[in-house]
């Protein structure tokens, strides 16, 4: 059964926040002011056990969902988290996936493969450990999640993508070497603009870089075609190096709006359904799970919550939507 919205997109996608801790602090994302030592994460109580995502995992795959990315928070952080994935592989039909910071890949990534992860996107955004170490603010070197992105390689998690949030004085000197470095790995690498997720990373338009300046700057260097989608309603618009060197994408959330396509869940760690990366007020769906309903109760309440969904936050966004209280990235993930 096929749910559409109010815009008439269909659910296809759902993304898991497994945990709201995480190993980094990224300034676009968790910038220590706000994330510090006295930070209330959520209670073990508070979130979501394995089995009970992997039971409303069924429910939305019911729906036509065919890709589950987990993510956080850094889903690497939560205690046994391969058993997770041992749950959801058990789905058949089912797109499985996560995104990293891939600092605890090293350690990781065979048993993540065993246990029915298909492939991974690692988080990286300068190759330069002065500029990423700025980034993460916890002083994580870049060799580290090198060796991560390797260890998952080793493992067969491929295709392995990379993202890079490029932020405007910060790490756009990066863009070219890293596009160099990736090309030659054969990983593909996309570029996402630093987005408004949140209240607490303090943007301004000022500090995106546009998809288009990016392809301008590689581009210059290594000629770039534009190549068809994958799938309708994906994320990335693809790049292609036209001596067939590999592709590039880029994520362009703030200056191309892609919401017309937009066919993306979010679960919260604590069991909130949100249908918008920018939405202010999740649906609370642990409640339900944990008081008893059925099954089909709960894909009632789903099919309620996305038959009314009308979300489309990035064509929208203006002087007045920036300041609104939205949902942290680190709950959602991305
Ligand atoms: N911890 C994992 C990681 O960093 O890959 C998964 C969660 S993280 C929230 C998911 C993705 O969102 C990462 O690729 C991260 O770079 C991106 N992200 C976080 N904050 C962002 C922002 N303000 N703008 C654009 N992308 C952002
Ligand atoms: Fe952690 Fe990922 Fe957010 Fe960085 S982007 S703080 S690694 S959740
Ligand atoms: Fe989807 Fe909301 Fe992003 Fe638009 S702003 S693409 S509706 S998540």
């Amino acid at each position: 059964m096929t749910l559409l919205d109010t815009l008439n997109r269909p659910l296809r996608d759902l993304r898991v926040s497994v945990t709201d801790r995480c190993n980094f602090r990224c300034v676009y994302c968790m910038p220590k002011e706000v994330f510090g030592p006295d930070y209330q994460f959520l209670h073990r109580d508070m979130v979501l056990t394995f089995e009970e995502i992997a039971r409303l995992a069924r429910i939305f795959t019911g729906f036509g969902v065919k890709k589950i990315r987990l993510t956080g928070g850094e889903p690497l952080v939560r205690k046994d988290f391969p058993d997770l994935l041992k749950m959801l592989s058990e789905i058949p039909d089912l797109d499985l996936t996560m995104t990293t910071n891939g600092s605890l890949l090293p350690r990781f990534a065979d048993q993540l493969k065993r246990s029915g992860l298909k492939r991974v996107t690692v988080s990286l955004d300068s190759l330069d450990n002065q500029i990423f170490k700025s980034m993460n603010d916890v002083d994580f070197p870049v060799e580290k999640v090198i060796e991560g992105m390797d260890a998952a390689k080793a493992a067969g998690l491929e295709p392995i993508k990379v993202n890079m949030v490029v932020k405007r004085g910060v790490n756009e000197q990066s863009i070219l070497p890293m596009a160099r470095f990736f090309r030659e790995k054969g990983f593909i690498l996309r570029f996402i603009e630093y987005m408004d997720v949140g209240h607490s990373n303090g943007w301004r338009m000022n500090d995106v870089v546009s998809a288009k300046e990016i392809v301008k700057i590689i581009g210059a260097e290594m000629p770039l075609e534009p190549a068809d989608p994958n799938y309708n309603g994906e994320v990335a618009e693809r790049w292609r190096y036209k001596d067939g060197g590999g592709e590039i994408g880029v994520i362009a959330s703030v200056t191309q709006a892609f919401c017309r396509d937009c066919n993306r869940a979010r679960l919260s760690a604590e069991g909130k359904l949100y249908t918008c990366l920018f939405a202010v007020r999740g649906h609370d769906l642990r409640e339900m799970v944990r008081g008893g309903a059925s099954d089909e109760e709960i894909a009632q309440r789903i099919e309620g919550i996305w038959g009314k969904r009308a979300d489309r936050y990035s064509e929208i966004r203006s002087e007045n939507t920036i300041p609104l209280p939205k949902v942290e990235m680190s709950h959602i993930g991305g």
